[in-house]
């Protein structure tokens, strides 16, 4: 099934169709801002998406521009998997790869611009008597002593700033907007710190660095973006950037608030998935349960499976939260069309064929996958000793209408072979059954079929003396068994799956699967989608689940 085709423009396209009607720009310029300081999640996708795919939609440009203005938390590793995961999604920047950073000459002429026409000043309160004026939401805050210094004590105090003669903390810019307003971030806002610190791109040169709402607004402006697209907690900064932007007399860039994508059963906050990260409750940014691009990815999610899922869920103006149940049937979605069918066998039981000749092999035609004519077919050895999956065997099964799989004297087809009846068991010491033997009928081999029978139950099978057995499966799931991560009051952490990996060594895979590499997706028949994982050797095939066939969490 493709996506319905979506007939009506979400709110910011039909802004920009305005915009554009009204030749208020001739084309549009967006971009997307991530802070280097982690790496990027399900979350920044649907920015990223909105972002590139409004430029692309109407012919206009986006930015990459990294929001660098924290050296504290910024780095260079975050800074190359970001671009590597906008480029895995499937967008492109062009020569258009900012950062704030780059601007730091330019924000620092802003600030004295500022400074010179009394709309800033150096201010010595500490800390604690910073918090002490600043009021509360409902109380108006104080003035600062230092909001009346002269123009030219200021420019001196804020060049000695830069100049490094005062320690972290000691000093700040603030805007001179107004103490009493309602908007806590219009009361005297900082736009300048001092940090005693390198930056991961500037060095050395900087020991006083811009607030993001300084550096944010500017960039913007300075870039010609037209549409500043960000989510809801922004719209409470826009009078700051509106602000600024009139004190500067530049290029107003016009901002635009969109809910963000929060997720069922998902985190999505570099903060906390960082806590994951350096608590080793995952084995990495790319671990595949987690909600990272670089971990979806690893997963096995396909790109176009994420696109399609921030087409679907649009944008909105309230935040919400989404089911994570729509972006994975987005991947079915996907992997259905694309990923080759195999026979894997996660729990295997030997099923001998007593009246098939020793050491004949026969070999069978298999489709690889349905839903593509063009995936052809491949063959599979068939012999005396196959594996089957112990969860298509009952001892003691239910009525035939209610068990179509192998139990005593009942009848299934082995796919792509033959019928076969169920003669019998062996158990071993512990009772579990360890082998099952069955008859074929040479009349019904799969596509030279003339015996007529017709058996309800379809079973998979791989040849004992061809099986790849060298396979480690695995077996992931949600990390969190939490519906509503946004609700909860305690920590996170206590909300984190316990069954959210477990891996399987004893699976057994058709032999094709030798020629797997990293990278590779399949559908193991009737049990899920899995990704050959980079951690696979020449003596071991490390395979990730992907995704169940079906939703086994739905209620
Ligand atoms: P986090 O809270 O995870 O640290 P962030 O907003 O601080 O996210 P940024 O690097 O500043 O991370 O984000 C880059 C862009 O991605 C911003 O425009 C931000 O609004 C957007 N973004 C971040 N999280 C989401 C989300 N959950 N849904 C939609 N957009 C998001
Ligand atoms: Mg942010």
């Amino acid at each position: 099934m493709e996506p319905q085709k979506k007939e009506s423009l979400n709110f910011i396209e039909q802004m920009i169709e305005k915009d554009l009607k009204e030749g208020k720009y001739p084309v549009i310029h967006t971009r997307f801002p991530p802070e280097p300081n982690g790496y990027l999640h399900i979350g920044h996708a649907k920015s990223v998406c909105l972002n590139f795919g409004l430029a692309a939609k109407y012919n206009g440009k986006c930015n990459l521009r990294f929001d660098d203005t924290n050296p504290e938390k910024e780095e260079t590793e975050y800074v190359e998997s970001i671009k590597k995961d906008i480029q895995w999604l499937g967008f492109a920047w062009d020569e258009r790869e900012y950062y704030a950073s780059d601007y730091f000459d330019q924000l620092y002429e802003f600030a004295v611009a500022l400074i010179k026409k009394g709309a800033a000043y150096v201010c010595d309160l500490s800390q604690e008597e910073f918090n002490a004026l600043k009021g509360t939401p409902t109380v108006p805050g104080k003035e600062s002593p230092y909001r009346n210094r002269p123009v030219e004590e200021n420019l001196q105090l804020f060049g000695e700033m830069k100049a490094g003669k005062y320690k972290n903390g000691e000093k700040v810019l603030r805007a001179k907007i107004d103490m009493s307003s309602p908007n806590m971030h219009m009361r005297d806002p900082i736009l300048y710190r001092i940090k005693h610190m390198p930056h991961h791109r500037t060095g050395d040169t900087w020991c006083i660095y811009p607030t993001y709402d300084f550096a944010h607004g500017q960039s913007d402006s300075m870039e010609g973006i037209t549409h500043s697209l960000c989510t809801l907690e922004f719209e409470v900064h826009r009078p700051l950037y509106n602000w600024l932007i009139s004190q500067l007399e530049i290029y107003p860039s016009q901002q635009t608030e969109f809910a963000r994508l929060n997720l069922s059963y998902t985190i999505v906050s570099k903060r906390n998935l960082r806590e994951l990260v350096e608590q080793n409750h995952v084995s990495g940014w790319d671990d595949p349960r987690m909600p990272t691009l670089s971990g979806i990815r690893r997963r096995g999610y396909p790109p176009v499976a994420i696109r399609r899922f921030a087409d679907t869920i649009g944008v909105a103006r309230r935040n919400g939260l989404t089911d994570v149940a729509v972006l994975e049937h987005a991947v079915r979605e996907e992997l259905n069309r694309t990923a080759p069918r195999v026979f894997g066998i996660l729990d295997p039981v030997k099923l001998i064929i007593t009246n098939w000749p020793e050491g004949k092999t026969e070999t069978m035609q298999a489709i690889n996958n349905p839903e593509d004519e063009q995936a052809g077919t491949r063959e599979m050895p068939f012999g005396r000793e196959l594996y089957i999956d112990r969860a298509d065997f009952m001892e003691d099964p239910p009525s035939p209408k209610k068990w179509f799989r192998l139990g005593p004297d009942r009848e299934v087809r082995l796919k792509y072979a033959y019928i076969i009846r169920c003669t019998g068991f062996k158990k071993d010491a512990d009772g579990n059954v360890a082998e099952i033997y069955a008859e074929y009928d040479p009349q019904t081999r799969s596509g030279q079929d003339t015996s007529g029978k017709k058996v309800k139950g379809t079973l998979g099978w791989v040849s004992v003396a061809d099986a790849v057995t060298r396979a480690e499966i695995r077996l992931y799931d949600r990390l969190f068994r939490t519906e509503n991560l946004g609700e909860i009051e305690d920590d996170f952490k206590n909300h984190l799956n316990p069954h959210s990996l477990e891996i399987n060594s004893q699976a057994v895979l058709e032999p094709s699967l030798r020629e797997a590499k990293a990278g590779d997706m399949f559908q193991f028949e009737r049990i899920g989608y899995f990704r050959v994982d980079e951690d696979s050797t020449p003596d071991r095939l490390v395979l990730n689940r992907t995704i169940t066939l079906r939703d086994t969490w739905a209620k």
